[in-house]
């Protein structure tokens, strides 16, 4: 959606690739580290890529940030807090973490790392970071493929289909809306004060995943009931969930003012408007293939009149390309591992020499 933005450059490519990185890095002022291997589900159904992605790429960044002298915020994830009790969370309270044979607790583990890797070059270099705990951030276009309960129900409300609740919907959720968190960023990476230090980022109203879910099916006027499904079912045997997850941002307060400007309905709202404009997107098409459909069901039947069996059928021409879709998997097929020069890329390049 900012693609048309003068100033704005999409370069697709691996972020372990270090030498488009370096290129990248070096014409860069600052680095927002968002790329990693995220969503309950893929790190259930991913393990391996889960922890290479999100060990490797921290390096690749900490050490390019290092090199080039740029200010660095890593994005880090509530569930570094695992399945502690002691609510809210505060940044340095002590960790909960459930053992290694259980995948799901491999994110967490595997952010913490970030974390002590980036907290280790400022105290050794002096490499100006600042890490931030998200606690659950939504907002319009958010993907429901990995994992992520909001852009999930609010699809299958809009769509009449059954609200899919984990568990007993017990488990609670405080959800941060997308345009708060962007703020924060903006505002910690450039602030002073926050080098060398961790935030939480988040909202601290929360609520129960089943209380959510009839919240969503009310705000999108949608009969759609709740269906309960197990947790084994829905990731893997012996899943664990956390019961409760809230942040004290009162550190966040002090340092920047910040206070959400969201509530969860609002969010909601626009996140169901956004859903019912993705869905009326797609109708035309819908229509379109099913009349293509109907078209090629009526050739098949007609009488043959004398032509060639092996004629080939019609069928629709082929859609636009769109832009590459965001990659997971990317280390098995990564052509270009050594090359500085990115896949894909758009936008003007903004150089700025090293500081
Ligand atoms: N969840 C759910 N239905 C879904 C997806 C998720 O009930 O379709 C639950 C999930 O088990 C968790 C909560 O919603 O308890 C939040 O899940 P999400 O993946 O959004 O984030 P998490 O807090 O697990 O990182």
């Amino acid at each position: 959606h900012i693609f048309k933005h003068p100033q704005f450059q999409f370069v697709y490519e691996d972020i372990r690739n270090e030498a488009v990185m370096d290129r990248l890095v070096s014409e860069c002022d600052a680095i927002y580290h968002l790329a990693a291997a995220v969503g309950v589900e893929l790190i259930v159904r991913d393990p391996v890529h889960t922890i290479e992605t999100n060990l490797v790429a921290s390096e690749v960044v900490m050490r390019l940030a290092r090199r080039y002298r740029r200010k660095v915020l890593i994005a880090s994830t509530s569930e570094v807090y695992g399945k502690s009790a002691e609510l809210p969370f505060r940044e340095g309270a002590d960790r909960v973490m459930g053992p290694t044979i259980k995948s799901r607790w491999s994110y967490a583990e595997s952010k913490a790392m970030d974390e002590f890797l980036a907290l280790a070059y400022h105290k050794q270099f002096g490499v100006p970071i600042v890490i931030c705990r998200f606690f659950n951030t939504v907002g319009p276009r958010q993907t429901g493929t990995y994992g992520m309960v909001i852009p999930r129900l609010a699809r299958q409300a809009v769509a009449g289909q059954p609200l899919t609740v984990y568990g007993d919907g017990t488990q609670r959720r405080s959800f941060t809306w997308v345009g708060d968190v962007v703020g924060a960023m903006l505002a910690l990476i450039e602030h002073p004060g926050a080098a060398g230090e961790v935030f939480n980022v988040g909202h601290t109203r929360d609520i129960a995943i089943a209380d959510l879910a009839r919240m969503i099916a009310r705000l999108a006027n949608s009969s759609s009931a709740l269906r309960l499904v197990p947790f084994e079912r829905a990731y893997e045997a012996g899943f664990e969930d956390m019961q409760r997850r809230m942040p004290d941002i009162s550190k966040l307060q002090a340092l920047i003012n910040y206070r959400p400007s969201l509530d969860l309905p609002e969010m909601l709202q626009r996140i169901i408007a956004h859903e019912r404009r993705v869905m009326a997107s797609h109708a035309p098409h819908a229509a379109a293939s099913q009349a293509a459909a109907a078209h090629v069901a009526r050739s098949a039947s007609a009488p043959s009149s004398g032509s060639s069996p092996h004629r080939p059928r019609w069928h629709p021409p082929p859609a636009p390309r769109p832009p590459p879709p965001p990659r997971y998997n990317a280390p098995r097929d990564c052509q270009a591992e050594n090359s500085a020069t990115p896949r894909w890329s758009r936008g003007p390049s903004r150089r700025t020499p090293p500081a």
